[in-house]
Protein backbone atom coordinates (compact mmCIF):
# COMPACT_ATOMS: atom_id res chain seq x y z
CA UNK A 1 0.00 0.00 0.00
CA UNK A 2 1.27 3.49 -1.13
CA UNK A 3 3.01 5.41 2.19
CA UNK A 4 3.65 8.68 2.70
CA UNK A 5 5.66 10.86 5.24
CA UNK A 6 4.15 13.24 6.95
CA UNK A 7 5.21 15.43 9.43
CA UNK A 8 2.66 16.78 11.73
CA UNK A 9 3.22 19.98 13.82
CA UNK A 10 0.01 21.12 15.70
CA UNK A 11 1.58 24.21 17.51
CA UNK A 12 -0.35 26.26 19.81
CA UNK A 13 -3.69 27.67 20.84
CA UNK A 14 -6.35 26.46 18.81
CA UNK A 15 -4.13 24.58 16.46
CA UNK A 16 -4.09 21.13 18.80
CA UNK A 17 -7.63 20.47 18.74
CA UNK A 18 -8.39 20.85 14.80
CA UNK A 19 -5.16 19.31 13.83
CA UNK A 20 -7.44 16.47 15.63
CA UNK A 21 -10.09 16.18 13.56
CA UNK A 22 -7.79 16.84 10.37
CA UNK A 23 -6.43 13.71 11.75
CA UNK A 24 -9.48 11.96 12.22
CA UNK A 25 -10.60 12.78 8.50
CA UNK A 26 -7.51 11.76 7.26
CA UNK A 27 -8.15 8.20 9.04
CA UNK A 28 -11.16 8.02 7.35
CA UNK A 29 -9.99 8.82 3.81
CA UNK A 30 -7.01 6.35 4.06
CA UNK A 31 -9.43 3.61 4.48
CA UNK A 32 -11.77 4.88 2.06
CA UNK A 33 -8.92 5.41 -0.86
CA UNK A 34 -6.05 2.80 -0.10
CA UNK A 35 -2.92 4.59 1.09
CA UNK A 36 -1.19 5.18 4.48
CA UNK A 37 0.59 7.86 6.10
CA UNK A 38 3.43 7.65 8.47
CA UNK A 39 2.89 10.56 11.03
CA UNK A 40 5.80 12.07 12.99
CA UNK A 41 4.31 14.55 15.42
CA UNK A 42 6.53 17.29 16.77
CA UNK A 43 6.49 20.50 18.95
CA UNK A 44 6.38 23.36 17.15
CA UNK A 45 6.35 27.35 18.39
CA UNK A 46 5.15 28.14 21.87
CA UNK A 47 4.97 24.57 22.31
CA UNK A 48 8.53 24.01 21.14
CA UNK A 49 9.70 26.82 23.26
CA UNK A 50 7.92 25.28 26.08
CA UNK A 51 9.10 22.01 25.66
CA UNK A 52 13.01 23.02 24.97
CA UNK A 53 13.53 26.58 24.62
CA UNK A 54 13.67 26.66 20.82
CA UNK A 55 9.93 27.71 18.58
CA UNK A 56 11.43 25.16 15.67
CA UNK A 57 13.17 22.15 18.18
CA UNK A 58 16.32 20.74 15.93
CA UNK A 59 14.83 16.97 15.66
CA UNK A 60 11.13 19.03 14.42
CA UNK A 61 13.26 20.40 11.81
CA UNK A 62 14.84 16.65 10.95
CA UNK A 63 11.43 15.24 11.15
CA UNK A 64 10.18 17.70 8.56
CA UNK A 65 13.21 16.74 6.14
CA UNK A 66 12.32 13.31 6.32
CA UNK A 67 8.88 14.10 5.51
CA UNK A 68 7.36 14.25 2.07
CA UNK A 69 5.12 17.25 3.74
CA UNK A 70 4.83 19.70 6.59
CA UNK A 71 0.71 19.95 8.10
CA UNK A 72 1.42 22.59 9.91
CA UNK A 73 -1.52 23.90 12.73
CA UNK A 74 -0.44 27.33 13.98
CA UNK A 75 1.67 29.08 16.31
CA UNK A 76 1.58 32.14 19.23
CA UNK A 77 0.06 33.24 22.20
CA UNK A 78 0.24 36.03 24.99
CA UNK A 79 2.27 33.42 26.74
CA UNK A 80 5.14 33.98 24.59
CA UNK A 81 4.40 37.99 23.09
CA UNK A 82 7.14 39.02 26.15
CA UNK A 83 10.00 37.01 24.31
CA UNK A 84 12.38 39.06 21.54
CA UNK A 85 10.93 39.32 17.79
CA UNK A 86 13.18 36.48 16.73
CA UNK A 87 12.00 34.34 19.29
CA UNK A 88 8.72 34.64 19.23
CA UNK A 89 6.72 31.60 17.49
CA UNK A 90 5.77 32.78 14.42
CA UNK A 91 9.30 34.37 13.63
CA UNK A 92 11.13 31.99 15.17
CA UNK A 93 9.11 28.76 13.68
CA UNK A 94 7.25 29.75 9.97
CA UNK A 95 9.70 32.06 8.99
CA UNK A 96 12.58 29.85 9.39
CA UNK A 97 10.80 26.66 7.43
CA UNK A 98 9.76 28.73 4.56
CA UNK A 99 13.19 30.03 4.43
CA UNK A 100 15.00 26.30 4.92
CA UNK A 101 12.88 24.47 2.49
CA UNK A 102 12.47 27.62 -0.10
CA UNK A 103 8.63 27.37 -0.02
CA UNK A 104 8.16 30.07 -3.04
CA UNK A 105 4.44 29.41 -3.96
CA UNK A 106 1.72 30.01 -1.63
CA UNK A 107 -1.85 29.17 -3.15
CA UNK A 108 -4.80 29.85 -0.87
CA UNK A 109 -8.51 28.98 -2.00
CA UNK A 110 -10.55 31.84 -1.74
CA UNK A 111 -13.97 29.44 -0.92
CA UNK A 112 -17.61 31.17 0.00
CA UNK A 113 -19.90 28.69 -0.04
CA UNK A 114 -23.19 29.11 -1.20
CA UNK A 115 -24.80 28.84 2.63
CA UNK A 116 -22.37 30.66 3.76
CA UNK A 117 -22.68 34.00 1.86
CA UNK A 118 -24.01 35.71 4.79
CA UNK A 119 -20.48 35.71 6.65
CA UNK A 120 -19.12 37.56 4.14
CA UNK A 121 -19.33 41.99 4.89
CA UNK A 122 -19.68 41.91 0.62
CA UNK A 123 -23.57 42.69 -0.23
CA UNK A 124 -25.00 39.46 -0.94
CA UNK A 125 -26.52 40.44 -4.33
CA UNK A 126 -22.48 41.03 -4.96
CA UNK A 127 -22.16 37.19 -3.99
CA UNK A 128 -25.01 35.23 -4.96
CA UNK A 129 -23.93 31.97 -5.11
CA UNK A 130 -20.76 32.08 -3.39
CA UNK A 131 -17.08 32.34 -4.91
CA UNK A 132 -14.02 30.27 -5.89
CA UNK A 133 -10.77 31.60 -6.54
CA UNK A 134 -7.52 30.20 -6.17
CA UNK A 135 -4.68 32.78 -5.04
CA UNK A 136 -1.31 32.14 -5.84
CA UNK A 137 1.35 34.37 -4.00
CA UNK A 138 4.97 34.65 -4.97
CA UNK A 139 6.64 34.23 -1.38
CA UNK A 140 10.59 34.24 -1.29
CA UNK A 141 11.27 36.97 -3.57
CA UNK A 142 10.24 40.77 -4.40
CA UNK A 143 10.34 43.52 -1.81
CA UNK A 144 10.71 41.30 1.43
CA UNK A 145 13.31 39.87 0.26
CA UNK A 146 15.53 42.19 -1.90
CA UNK A 147 19.03 43.55 -0.88
CA UNK A 148 19.93 46.34 -0.32
CA UNK A 149 17.74 47.71 3.01
CA UNK A 150 18.75 50.77 4.46
CA UNK A 151 17.83 53.13 7.19
CA UNK A 152 19.92 55.96 8.03
CA UNK A 153 21.16 58.92 7.04
CA UNK A 154 22.78 60.03 3.71
CA UNK A 155 24.00 63.33 2.43
CA UNK A 156 22.04 65.12 5.43
CA UNK A 157 18.95 63.10 5.22
CA UNK A 158 17.53 60.54 6.33
CA UNK A 159 16.71 58.03 3.55
CA UNK A 160 14.67 54.68 4.16
CA UNK A 161 15.07 51.86 0.85
CA UNK A 162 13.83 48.48 0.51
CA UNK A 163 14.53 46.81 -3.22
CA UNK A 164 11.84 44.95 -5.28
CA UNK A 165 14.02 42.40 -6.90
CA UNK A 166 12.96 39.47 -9.42
CA UNK A 167 15.35 36.58 -10.98
CA UNK A 168 13.64 35.67 -14.47
CA UNK A 169 13.77 31.97 -12.83
CA UNK A 170 11.56 33.14 -9.64
CA UNK A 171 9.33 34.24 -12.01
CA UNK A 172 8.99 31.25 -14.37
CA UNK A 173 8.26 28.39 -11.38
CA UNK A 174 5.27 30.31 -9.94
CA UNK A 175 4.42 30.80 -13.73
CA UNK A 176 4.53 27.04 -14.58
CA UNK A 177 2.48 26.95 -11.06
CA UNK A 178 0.06 28.86 -12.32
CA UNK A 179 -0.78 27.91 -15.30
CA UNK A 180 -0.71 24.04 -14.17
CA UNK A 181 -2.90 25.24 -11.10
CA UNK A 182 -5.32 26.85 -14.00
CA UNK A 183 -5.21 23.76 -16.17
CA UNK A 184 -6.86 21.73 -13.29
CA UNK A 185 -9.47 24.27 -12.95
CA UNK A 186 -11.32 26.79 -15.41
CA UNK A 187 -8.43 27.70 -17.69
CA UNK A 188 -9.04 31.14 -16.24
CA UNK A 189 -5.72 32.86 -15.42
CA UNK A 190 -5.45 36.49 -14.31
CA UNK A 191 -1.93 37.53 -13.36
CA UNK A 192 -1.53 40.84 -11.41
CA UNK A 193 1.26 43.70 -11.35
CA UNK A 194 2.16 46.73 -11.62
CA UNK A 195 3.20 47.03 -15.05
CA UNK A 196 2.44 50.87 -15.56
CA UNK A 197 4.79 51.70 -13.24
CA UNK A 198 7.26 48.88 -12.23
CA UNK A 199 10.18 47.44 -13.98
CA UNK A 200 10.02 44.06 -12.07
CA UNK A 201 6.24 44.25 -13.10
CA UNK A 202 7.24 44.92 -16.88
CA UNK A 203 9.38 41.48 -16.50
CA UNK A 204 6.84 39.44 -14.62
CA UNK A 205 4.44 40.55 -17.52
CA UNK A 206 6.74 39.50 -20.00
CA UNK A 207 7.70 35.84 -18.49
CA UNK A 208 3.42 35.59 -18.39
CA UNK A 209 3.22 36.33 -21.76
CA UNK A 210 6.39 33.75 -23.00
CA UNK A 211 4.99 30.84 -21.22
CA UNK A 212 1.47 31.28 -22.37
CA UNK A 213 2.08 28.92 -25.67
CA UNK A 214 3.02 26.28 -23.15
CA UNK A 215 -0.19 25.97 -22.01
CA UNK A 216 -2.97 26.71 -24.91
CA UNK A 217 -5.88 25.54 -22.45
CA UNK A 218 -5.18 28.39 -20.25
CA UNK A 219 -6.83 31.75 -20.89
CA UNK A 220 -4.36 34.34 -19.75
CA UNK A 221 -5.20 37.92 -18.44
CA UNK A 222 -3.54 40.83 -16.76
CA UNK A 223 -4.83 43.20 -14.42
CA UNK A 224 -3.57 46.19 -12.58
CA UNK A 225 -3.12 45.35 -8.67
CA UNK A 226 -5.19 48.46 -7.41
CA UNK A 227 -7.55 47.33 -10.25
CA UNK A 228 -7.82 43.73 -8.85
CA UNK A 229 -8.29 44.79 -4.79
CA UNK A 230 -11.26 46.93 -6.42
CA UNK A 231 -12.77 44.12 -8.09
CA UNK A 232 -12.36 41.52 -5.16
CA UNK A 233 -14.54 43.67 -3.64
CA UNK A 234 -16.78 44.72 -6.71
CA UNK A 235 -17.26 41.22 -8.16
CA UNK A 236 -15.23 38.37 -6.39
CA UNK A 237 -16.91 35.49 -8.86
CA UNK A 238 -15.08 37.37 -11.99
CA UNK A 239 -11.94 35.34 -10.80
CA UNK A 240 -10.59 32.14 -10.98
CA UNK A 241 -6.81 31.73 -10.64
CA UNK A 242 -5.00 34.51 -9.46
CA UNK A 243 -1.20 34.87 -9.58
CA UNK A 244 0.73 37.34 -8.21
CA UNK A 245 4.18 38.71 -5.97
CA UNK A 246 4.99 38.73 -2.87
CA UNK A 247 3.83 41.89 -1.59
CA UNK A 248 0.67 42.25 -3.68
CA UNK A 249 -0.24 38.83 -2.76
CA UNK A 250 0.33 39.22 1.15
CA UNK A 251 -2.38 42.29 0.65
CA UNK A 252 -4.77 40.43 -1.96
CA UNK A 253 -4.53 37.37 0.03
CA UNK A 254 -5.92 39.08 3.39
CA UNK A 255 -8.75 41.07 1.35
CA UNK A 256 -9.81 37.72 -0.18
CA UNK A 257 -9.99 36.01 3.57
CA UNK A 258 -12.16 38.70 4.73
CA UNK A 259 -14.17 38.43 1.57
CA UNK A 260 -15.04 34.89 2.42
CA UNK A 261 -16.19 35.17 5.42
CA UNK A 262 -14.55 33.18 8.35
CA UNK A 263 -10.65 32.18 8.66
CA UNK A 264 -11.94 29.15 10.16
CA UNK A 265 -12.80 28.40 6.73
CA UNK A 266 -9.61 28.73 4.79
CA UNK A 267 -6.63 26.75 4.27
CA UNK A 268 -3.59 27.32 2.46
CA UNK A 269 -0.16 25.85 0.83
CA UNK A 270 3.00 26.86 0.94
CA UNK A 271 5.53 24.59 -1.67
CA UNK A 272 8.27 23.88 -3.31
CA UNK A 273 10.01 21.13 -5.61
CA UNK A 274 12.10 19.05 -3.86
CA UNK A 275 13.72 15.97 -5.67
CA UNK A 276 11.16 15.97 -8.41
CA UNK A 277 8.25 16.18 -6.30
CA UNK A 278 5.92 18.83 -4.72
CA UNK A 279 6.81 19.20 -1.11
CA UNK A 280 4.95 21.55 0.99
CA UNK A 281 3.58 22.92 4.23
CA UNK A 282 0.04 22.92 4.76
CA UNK A 283 -1.63 25.29 7.08
CA UNK A 284 -4.94 27.24 8.06
CA UNK A 285 -5.24 30.73 6.99
CA UNK A 286 -6.06 32.32 10.30
CA UNK A 287 -3.27 32.19 13.50
CA UNK A 288 -3.90 30.21 16.93
CA UNK A 289 -7.19 31.92 17.93
CA UNK A 290 -6.12 32.50 21.95
CA UNK A 291 -9.17 33.98 22.55
CA UNK A 292 -11.11 30.80 21.80
CA UNK A 293 -8.42 27.96 22.40
CA UNK A 294 -9.48 25.16 24.90
CA UNK A 295 -13.14 25.85 24.38
CA UNK A 296 -13.43 23.04 21.48
CA UNK A 297 -15.59 25.82 19.82
CA UNK A 298 -12.86 26.34 17.29
CA UNK A 299 -13.98 25.44 13.62
CA UNK A 300 -11.57 22.28 12.11
CA UNK A 301 -12.29 23.31 8.51
CA UNK A 302 -9.33 24.90 7.45
CA UNK A 303 -7.09 22.47 8.65
CA UNK A 304 -8.92 19.19 7.04
CA UNK A 305 -9.15 21.55 4.06
CA UNK A 306 -5.19 22.10 4.31
CA UNK A 307 -4.98 18.21 4.90
CA UNK A 308 -6.88 18.20 1.23
CA UNK A 309 -4.50 20.41 -0.18
CA UNK A 310 -1.73 17.99 1.05
CA UNK A 311 -3.24 14.87 -0.61
CA UNK A 312 -3.94 17.21 -3.50
CA UNK A 313 -0.51 18.91 -4.30
CA UNK A 314 2.11 16.99 -2.35
CA UNK A 315 0.79 12.62 -2.90
CA UNK A 316 -1.04 13.57 -6.55
CA UNK A 317 -4.32 11.61 -4.56
CA UNK A 318 -6.71 13.99 -6.47
CA UNK A 319 -9.75 11.62 -5.67
CA UNK A 320 -9.20 11.33 -2.09
CA UNK A 321 -8.53 15.14 -2.00
CA UNK A 322 -11.59 15.90 -4.17
CA UNK A 323 -13.70 13.56 -1.45
CA UNK A 324 -12.46 16.05 1.58
CA UNK A 325 -13.55 18.88 -0.12
CA UNK A 326 -17.09 17.21 -1.22
CA UNK A 327 -17.55 15.94 2.33
CA UNK A 328 -16.86 20.02 3.78
CA UNK A 329 -19.04 20.77 1.18
CA UNK A 330 -21.71 18.42 2.75
CA UNK A 331 -21.11 19.60 5.81
CA UNK A 332 -22.12 22.61 5.93
CA UNK A 333 -24.92 22.16 3.27
CA UNK A 334 -26.64 19.84 5.66
CA UNK A 335 -26.61 23.25 7.97
CA UNK A 336 -23.32 21.86 10.46
CA UNK A 337 -22.00 25.54 11.51
CA UNK A 338 -19.68 26.00 14.72
CA UNK A 339 -19.63 29.29 16.35
CA UNK A 340 -17.34 31.60 13.73
CA UNK A 341 -19.89 30.45 11.27
CA UNK A 342 -23.41 30.45 13.01
CA UNK A 343 -26.25 32.70 12.46
CA UNK A 344 -29.20 30.75 14.26
CA UNK A 345 -30.74 30.76 10.84
CA UNK A 346 -33.34 28.05 9.93
CA UNK A 347 -31.85 24.55 9.11
CA UNK A 348 -28.08 25.47 11.36
CA UNK A 349 -26.96 23.51 13.84
CA UNK A 350 -24.29 24.82 16.31
CA UNK A 351 -21.92 22.01 16.33
CA UNK A 352 -18.31 21.66 18.54
CA UNK A 353 -14.86 21.19 17.31
CA UNK A 354 -15.39 17.34 17.60
CA UNK A 355 -19.52 17.93 16.00
CA UNK A 356 -17.78 19.23 12.50
CA UNK A 357 -15.30 17.01 12.41
CA UNK A 358 -17.97 14.00 13.13
CA UNK A 359 -20.15 15.62 10.30
CA UNK A 360 -17.08 15.67 7.81
CA UNK A 361 -16.26 12.00 8.63
CA UNK A 362 -19.70 11.23 8.24
CA UNK A 363 -20.49 12.99 4.95
CA UNK A 364 -17.22 11.14 3.64
P1 LIG B 1 -6.11 34.70 14.61
O1 LIG B 1 -6.21 34.30 13.20
O2 LIG B 1 -5.55 33.71 15.55
O3 LIG B 1 -7.56 35.13 15.15
C1 LIG B 1 -8.33 36.19 14.55
C2 LIG B 1 -9.82 35.95 14.87
O4 LIG B 1 -10.29 34.87 14.05
C3 LIG B 1 -10.05 35.54 16.32
O5 LIG B 1 -11.25 36.13 16.79
C4 LIG B 1 -10.22 34.05 16.27
O6 LIG B 1 -11.03 33.52 17.29
C5 LIG B 1 -10.83 33.84 14.87
N1 LIG B 1 -10.45 32.54 14.31
C6 LIG B 1 -9.26 32.21 13.73
N2 LIG B 1 -9.26 30.92 13.37
C7 LIG B 1 -10.46 30.42 13.74
C8 LIG B 1 -11.08 29.14 13.66
N3 LIG B 1 -10.44 28.09 13.12
N4 LIG B 1 -12.33 29.00 14.14
C9 LIG B 1 -13.00 30.03 14.66
N5 LIG B 1 -12.49 31.27 14.77
C10 LIG B 1 -11.24 31.46 14.32
O7 LIG B 1 -5.26 36.06 14.62
P2 LIG B 1 -4.70 36.92 15.85
O8 LIG B 1 -5.71 36.95 16.96
O9 LIG B 1 -4.23 38.17 15.25
O10 LIG B 1 -3.41 36.13 16.36
C11 LIG B 1 -3.42 35.21 17.45
C12 LIG B 1 -2.06 34.53 17.55
O11 LIG B 1 -1.85 33.76 16.36
C13 LIG B 1 -0.91 35.53 17.63
O12 LIG B 1 0.04 35.02 18.54
C14 LIG B 1 -0.34 35.56 16.23
O13 LIG B 1 1.00 35.88 16.23
C15 LIG B 1 -0.58 34.12 15.79
N6 LIG B 1 -0.69 33.92 14.34
C16 LIG B 1 -0.15 32.76 13.87
C17 LIG B 1 -0.26 32.45 12.52
C18 LIG B 1 0.30 31.15 12.03
O14 LIG B 1 0.60 30.28 12.83
N7 LIG B 1 0.44 30.96 10.74
C19 LIG B 1 -0.91 33.33 11.65
C20 LIG B 1 -1.48 34.49 12.16
C21 LIG B 1 -1.38 34.77 13.52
Amino acid sequence: MKTYRVAVLPGDGIGPEVMEEALRVLDAVECKYGFRTERTACHVGGAGIDHCGKALPAETLAACEAAEAILFGSVGGPKWDALPPDERPERGALLPLRRHFGLYANLRPGVCLPELTAASPLKENLISGGFDILCIRELTGGMYFGEPKFYGERDGEVVALDTLVYHRYEVERIAHIAFKAAMGRSGRLCSVDKANVLTSSVMWRDVFNELAPQYPEVQLSHMYVDNAAMQLARKPGQFDVLVTENTFGDILTDEMAIICGSLGMLPSASLCVREGNTFGLYEPSGGSAPDIAGQGIANPIAQILSMGMMLRYSFGETAAADAVDAAVRKAIAQGMRTRDLYTAAAGESLVSTRGMGDAVIAAL
